[in-house]
């Protein structure tokens, strides 16, 4: 099946990513982790950087002692020389070798104290040393002449040497320690900087996470909704099949390619009462049924399978080939007819097919979706009135009778308009008597001067939504033409008027109905509306209302064609009517049918329970009427007491029983105005 598949870019689908909590929490540590990693990295850094300095006065301390050592060893020496009265060869080596030590350290820790911070005991320790060396290198230069002066002077210099050194060991020290104490205190500091920073991008970083995950969780959940709403857009929701709009999509691109196409339309027979009968639950179980029989079907020819709307299907594909069509239609019902379990009750529904294709349909029309459903929709009315059960093909003869029902459409709201929209009166009578008591008003449309019985048109008008008008135009006209009727002749006949179910779906009807009795001045006790089983109610809880205000108008409610359909007892479950009509098709065998004696039978006890009028259509023949009065009906109608007839003749003739329906109607507590 089709589908509307989300376009998600590689940014979604990454971030889509962050919305499984274990990404999210891998991504949270790996933020926790590269913070801590840096931390520590710049906090070794930090380290480093104390540690040179540190070991940079350590050499200085270090320097400052040897030196103080080689400046002694200098004195040792030449006091040792002095004491024996000369200088050996061994004690001059000796000595020179001191002399170098000291020279090298006097030079290193005059180079390394650039590097340091400035201390003037620094500058006065490198001067003494200096002056030492100077000595030094004196009594070298001078073969140690005057050895008791030099070994004194140098015994004072190397005193003063020393003493500047231990000065500036003792600054030093002390310079350490503030150091150290400053470092301490740097550390930390920078330990505090460099820890709530890192802190800081953390929580940063984990909030950025968070409204990250929101954020794709929010576009997340708006792409859905949109998803949804496009799905729905172009799916039916229940059966999860294409809808008309993608039907129509599809089928309107196939037929401007001009290629083949075959339209199949579907329609389930008696779905209606088994939704009566069996629930909602039960009807959309079925609706499942038939959507899954119609993919099979629709996916083995490479079809295309939708819901138009209620227990409408269609399926179409691309072939002309009148065999495997054929084939294809009994296919579609058998599957369809296979009986399923919901609830512990079996359930079954049969189908009838409307089959067209684009290369048959005459040229005379327009080829586009409109045009081919409408033949199909035509094929598969043919299929609902010889039967059901069964596909009908739209072929040259049906298209001069479609052609036919289309002109009369056309023609319709002109003869509403006109006036050409009439009504006949069929006579009601009382069984007993055989008098009129009432008439029902029935369609007749004048065309070039041929009366068109309302089976022509009827239905199509219901499908046009025309029936609307036509109803009303006969309501109005019936109703005064009875209310001044009964007026000059003193009389309250009563006027049956036949309303689609259509009208039930608006509050118009309740108007329309109180400007009817209004305008005409009618008795509202004689007027019944009789509510035809033509089409399906859409809303019970809205029909309920509006016939309930039909009541409180004082106008009476009652049920057409009753027991032609399975949903008649459904009707009486939950409408409230004043009457009941039988049906023409329970009493057509009623002479020999004990089954229909029976139903007649069980209708008029249902009835008399219910405290309802009962009138019985189609009465043709004496036999019929005796066999129906002995089984308790009081009221008739049918052939045998008088047809349908033009207004004047129905009127003229009902005149002798003027007498009799004004007392008949007293009795009823209906009085004429
Ligand atoms: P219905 O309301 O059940 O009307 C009775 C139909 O049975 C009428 O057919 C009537 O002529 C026919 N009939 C009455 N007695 C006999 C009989 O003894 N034998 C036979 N064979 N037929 C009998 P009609 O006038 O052709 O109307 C057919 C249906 O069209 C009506 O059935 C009603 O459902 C519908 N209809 C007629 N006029 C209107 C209208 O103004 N509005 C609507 N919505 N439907 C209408
Ligand atoms: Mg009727
Ligand atoms: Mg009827």
């Amino acid at each position: 099946m089709d589908q509307y598949p989300p376009n998600l870019g590689l940014v979604d689908r990454m971030s889509a990513a962050l919305l499984g909590r274990r990404v999210a929490a891998a991504c949270v540590t790996v933020i926790l982790t590269i913070c801590f990693v840096a931390g520590s990295y710049v906090q070794a850094t930090v380290n480093q950087l104390n540690d040179t300095h540190q070991a940079f006065n350590d050499r200085q301390l270090r320097n400052g002692y040897v030196a103080m050592s080689d400046v002694q060893r200098l004195v040792l020496i030449m006091q040792d020389a002095f004491g024996k009265g000369e200088m050996t060869p061994n004690a001059v080596d000796e000595f020179r070798s001191a002399a170098d030590f000291l020279f090298v350290r006097t030079d290193t820790f005059r180079r390394t104290l650039r590097n340091g911070v400035y201390m003037e005991s620094a500058d006065n320790a490198v001067a003494q040393l200096q002056r030492v060396q100077d000595l030094v290198d004196h009594a070298l230069a001078t073969n140690f002449d005057g050895l008791p002066t030099l070994s004194q002077r140098l015994t004072v210099l190397s005193q003063n040497a020393r003493q500047a050194l231990v000065t500036y060991l003792d600054d030093m020290s002390r310079q350490q320690d503030r150091i150290l104490i400053r470092q301490a205190i740097a550390v930390q500091n920078q330990r505090i900087v460099i820890w709530t920073t890192l802190a800081g991008l953390s929580v940063l970083g984990i909030v950025a996470i968070f409204l990250l995950r929101r954020e794709v969780r929010a576009k997340q959940a708006r792409q859905v909704a949109e998803e949804r709403v496009r799905h729905l857009a172009f799916f039916d929701p229940l059966t999860g099949l294409p809808n008309r709009v993608h039907f129509q999509d599809r089928l309107g691109t196939l037929l401007e390619k001009q290629t083949s196409v075959a339209l199949l339309l579907i329609d389930l027979d008696g779905f209606k009462s088994i939704n009566d009968t069996n629930g909602h639950a039960a009807g959309d179980a079925i609706l499942e049924h038939v959507s899954d029989m119609l993919r099979l079907t629709s996916d083995k020819y490479d079809g295309f399978a939708s819901r138009l709307g209620g227990d409408e299907f269609s399926v179409f594909v691309q072939t002309d080939d009148l065999t495997l069509l054929k084939c294809i239609c009994a296919e579609a019902i058998d599957r369809i007819s296979q009986p399923i379990v919901f609830e512990g009750e079996k359930l079954q529904v049969e189908a009838s097919i409307g089959l067209a294709m684009n290369t048959q349909i005459s040229t005379q029309m327009d080829m586009n979706v409109d045009s081919l459903s409408r033949v199909a929709d035509f094929a598969l009315y043919a299929s609902k009135s010889n039967g059901k059960r069964q596909f009908t093909v739209y072929d040259e003869a049906l298209e001069q009778q479609f052609l036919k029902r289309r002109a009369m459409v056309e023609e319709l709201p002109r003869a509403i308009a006109d006036g050409s929209m009439e009504f006949f009166l069929q006579p009601k009578v009382d069984l007993a008597t055989e008098q009129t008591y009432g008439f029902e008003a029935l369609a007749r449309w004048r065309r070039n001067d041929l009366i068109v019985p309302p089976h022509d048109f009827i239905a199509t008008a219901e499908e046009s939504g025309l029936i609307t008008d036509i109803d009303y135009c006969v309501l109005r006209n019936a109703t005064k033409a009875i209310a001044d009727f009964n007026f000059i002749n003193n009389t309250n006949f009563s006027i049956s008027i036949n309303f689609s179910t259509i009208h039930f779906n608006s509050r118009k009807l309740i108007d329309v109905v109180e400007e009817a009795l209004n305008s005409s001045g009618l008795a509202p006790e004689l007027l019944i509306i009789e509510i035809t089983e033509t089409i399906e109610m859409q809303d019970w809880d809205q029909a309920k209302h509006i016939i309930a205000a039909i009541h409180k108008l004082g106008a009476k409610i009652s049920i057409d064609d009753f027991g032609a359909g399975f949903s008649s007892l459904a009707y009486l479950r939950t409408t409230v009517a004043n009457e009941i009509k039988i049906d023409r098709s329970l009493i057509e065998d009623i002479e020999t049918s004990d089954i229909s004696r029976f139903l007649l039978d069980a209708v008029l006890d249902i009835a008399r329970n219910l405290d309802l009028e009962v009138t019985v259509e189609g009465i043709e023949t004496r036999i019929q009427a005796d066999i129906v009065s002995k089984m308790g009906a009081n009221n008739a109608q049918g052939y045998l007491f008088g047809r349908p007839m033009p207004k004047e003749e129905a009127l003229q003739k009902a005149i002798k029983y003027s007498d009799h329906v004004v007392s008949r109607n007293m009795a009823r507590g209906i009085q004429v105005l």
